[in-house]
């Protein structure tokens, strides 16, 4: 780093939530420098062309919430209509079903389900006996049965996270919703659902404008160089990197996408299909075409999605909050508080440790600042 300014604040990711606290903190008059060390802002909702193709570069990212504040919040800087449904599906032993779980799916598990009362009592039957509701397994049982577990869920489950679903928490399963009607959209407890037509990346010009931007800048290599430019840091990394894993390694499951081009007559029929079966190697794939329905083409750009394990070079995409990682989690807490005091302040998925969708993010990071607005 050549020039040397005095900032407010050095915000380390220009991710989503990097991006909201900027733009929150230029609002109120202080200087932002703004870094990631990817050469692109945007973190994973950052969308790319290929092929003329506008695709979500790490993964299908649907943007859903019933906070009006944060949809309007969104809709100031991006161009984003509001979608009627989502409806992903899933594939499993050669046949087709609905997700999330709903009348459409049992009924195709068991010919004999038609009702939502005849679904409850078949699921009621078979989970008679799940004990351990704190694991994923006796969770996900519990809530739609033994048969929708082992085709559905299980396969798809444990290869995204590269673990038994006996040992996985039952908090992931919370997530996907289970419904007793005959609905196929997935957010339909949501208020609003949008993909913007032309991707996401508008969203953070808007948010980033009057800041400063560096980006292929890793916050870890050049520290030396980088605290003393600002009075604060807000950091959106992995938290235990910041502290050089000295407590230990949190756990995270990492992504990698394969995107290529299929003929027209190739389509799956969906933006996105879930592959359940544990012998097919990857477990999502995306047909990006479909985020922009108004514009034509000649052919189909699809991400085949893999998941990887945390290692060597991997991006950190899912934290995996076991009760050993989060407890783990809370001693890093703890250590900043102690080194930096409020010198540093944490935002983000990474820098939380938790899953967080996008209106998430927004309300987490908003909030974060009226904390500071404050002090
Ligand atoms: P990120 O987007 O990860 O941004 C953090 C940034 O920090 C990154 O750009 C990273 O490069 C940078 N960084 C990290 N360490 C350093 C360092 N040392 N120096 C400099 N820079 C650093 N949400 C939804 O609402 N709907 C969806 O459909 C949806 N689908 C998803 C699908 C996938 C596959 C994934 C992985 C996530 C999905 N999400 C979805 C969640 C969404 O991506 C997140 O809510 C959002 O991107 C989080 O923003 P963030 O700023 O916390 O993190």
């Amino acid at each position: 780093m050549e020039k040397v300014t005095k900032f407010d604040w050095l915000v380390v990711g220009a991710g989503l939530s990097g991006a909201v606290f900027a733009h929150e903190m230029t609002k109120r008059g202080k200087t932002c420098l703004v870094i990631d060390k990817r050469t692109h802002v945007g973190g994973n909702c950052y969308c790319e062309q290929y092929d003329g193709v506008m695709m979500h570069k790490y993964g299908a990212h649907i943007f859903h919430t019933s906070d009006k504040q944060v949809w309007d919040y969104v809709k100031k800087h991006l161009k984003i209509n509001r979608l009627g449904s989502y409806a992903p599906m899933a594939m499993a032993g050669g046949e087709v079903f609905a997700l999330p779980f709903n009348m459409n799916t049992f009924s195709k598990i068991w010919p004999d389900v038609r009702f939502p009362e005849e679904a409850k009592k078949r699921i009621e039957e078979q989970s008679k006996g799940v004990k351990d509701l704190e694991t994923l397994e006796g969770a996900a049982i519990s809530q739609v049965g033994k048969d929708v577990f082992e085709k559905l869920i299980k396969g798809y489950t444990e290869k995204q996270w590269g673990r038994s679903c006996a040992e996985l928490p039952a908090e992931i399963i919370g997530r996907i919703p289970v419904k007793f009607d005959y609905n196929n959209n997935y957010f339909n407890s949501d208020l609003y659902i949008g993909v913007p037509e032309g991707g996401y990346n508008d969203l953070f010009k808007g948010l980033l404008e009057g800041c400063e931007v560096v980006l292929g800048c890793d916050y870890l290599r050049n520290r030396t160089s980088l605290d003393g430019l600002a009075k604060r840091v807000f950091y959106t990394g992995p938290i235990d990197a910041l502290f050089g894993e000295a407590l230990g390694k949190l756990d995270y499951r990492s992504l990698e996408f394969d995107t290529k081009i299929r003929d027209l007559e190739q389509s799956q029929g969906c933006a996105v299909m879930n592959y359940c079966d544990k012998d097919v190697p990857y477990t999502r794939i995306i047909e990006h075409n479909r985020f922009a329905p108004s514009r034509r083409h000649e052919e189909i750009v699809v991400s085949l999605e893999y998941s990887k394990p945390y290692e060597g070079d991997a991006e950190p995409y899912y934290p995996v909050r076991t009760e050993e990682s989060k407890e783990r989690y809370e001693k890093y807490v703890q250590l900043s508080n102690t080194v930096y005091g409020d010198r540093v302040v944490f935002g983000g998925r990474l820098g939380h440790f938790r899953y967080f969708d996008m209106d998430e993010v927004i309300r987490d990071t908003l909030g974060i600042v009226e904390g500071l607005d404050n002090e």
